[in-house]
């Protein structure tokens, strides 16, 4: 039996910082409303078109700047209309901030560049599917039986791509494939890029869903590649990586919470694009960066040895991923 409460590729949000009024500037931008109007059915089963002002454009003007970087990812059907808006508003958000990385330490080595654009490409290689809070992935989009329980309480956001990837190995040669908008997908690795809506993400303020969807992407990697003990012990009886490199995923801190267990964690680099927002936003309001300095301070704690870390003791992120198994038998 597969349970979830273990299950750490997840992002939690204390109750405090979720009840942010969520003024800011965002709160005006009435974008989706329109996507969701055209986009629908049918438009947005493909690459769902996220904020580039569709047809009639009479919404945004702001974001219709040609230079603009586009995140393309797929937004699934099953998203709420509340989810859908807030999705795509914190997309706008990650596409338009004018953020400057040369002045964060490893902002470049993480993102592969200086600017938002790169923050967009690192997304797009870790992040190709946005799934709602309310879609039972293991049970109806991971085609195979098993259903399982979750708990997703105080959750933003859950990345389950390298444990659905761990079922594609375990059910090899066949392996399983993950369905979306009514195409069933091969699962190559755990790059396939999942991310799954938490019950907090809505009501949290777009600043830090942008900050979710970068931690949430970093465990999309699998730098050394998977054992096959893990494959085995997942597949079989629903158990909890004992490699946490793969996935990137989490481990107890010493007060309960979740914790990143080495460095370059999903914490670290969220931690590292929230410096950037807070320091070097120039399109941010002032709400904005407070909201991105609350981030930053609220998940510094997680990161493992964030001091270390930035003064280069664990040397730069290896931001590289494998889908090699290992056969530790
Ligand atoms: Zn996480």
């Amino acid at each position: 039996m597969k349970t979830f409460n273990q299950i750490l590729p997840l992002l939690v949000i204390p109750l405090t910082l979720i009840a942010c009024s969520g003024d800011s500037g965002g709160g005006s931008d009435p974008v989706p409303q329109q996507e969701e109007d055209t986009g629908g059915t049918s438009g947005g089963t493909t690459t769902g078109g996220t904020t580039t002002g569709g047809t009639s454009g009479g919404t945004t003007g702001g974001t219709t700047g040609g230079s603009q970087p586009n995140f393309d990812v797929t937004l699934d059907s099953e998203l709420t209309s509340a989810e859908r808006i807030s999705v795509n508003n914190s997309i706008d958000h990650l596409e338009s901030m004018q953020i400057d990385g040369s002045k964060i330490a490893y902002f470049s080595e993480i993102f592969g560049g200086n600017s938002t654009s790169n923050v967009v490409t690192y997304l797009e290689r870790r992040a190709n599917y946005i799934i709602s809070e309310f879609t039972d992935i293991f049970g109806t989009r991971v085609i195979y039986p098993p259903s399982i329980t979750k708990n997703f309480q105080g959750t933003l956001a859950i990345n389950p791509s390298v444990l659905i990837w761990y079922d594609d190995e375990y059910f090899a040669p066949e392996g399983v494939r993950f369905l979306t908008n009514g195409s069933a997908r091969n699962v190559d690795s755990s790059r396939l890029g999942v991310i799954q809506i938490g019950e907090a993400f809505t009501s949290s303020d777009a600043i830090i869903q942008a900050i979710t969807l970068v931690h949430e992407a970093r465990h999309s990697d699998c730098p050394d590649g998977a054992l096959l003990s893990d494959v085995i012990a997942w597949g079989f009886a629903g158990q909890f990586p004992q490699n946490k490199k793969c996935g990137q995923l989490h481990g107890e801190c010493p007060d309960g919470n979740s914790c990143d267990v080495f460095a370059w964690g999903p914490y670290a680099i969220g931690y590292i694009y929230s410096l950037s927002i807070v320091n070097t936003c120039t399109s941010c309001t002032i709400t904005e960066r407070q909201q991105a300095q609350a981030a930053a301070n609220m998940w510094q704690g997680a990161a493992y040895d964030i001091n270390g870390s930035m003064n280069g003791v664990y040397g730069p992120p290896d931001m590289g991923n494998s889908n090699q198994v290992r056969d530790d038998l």
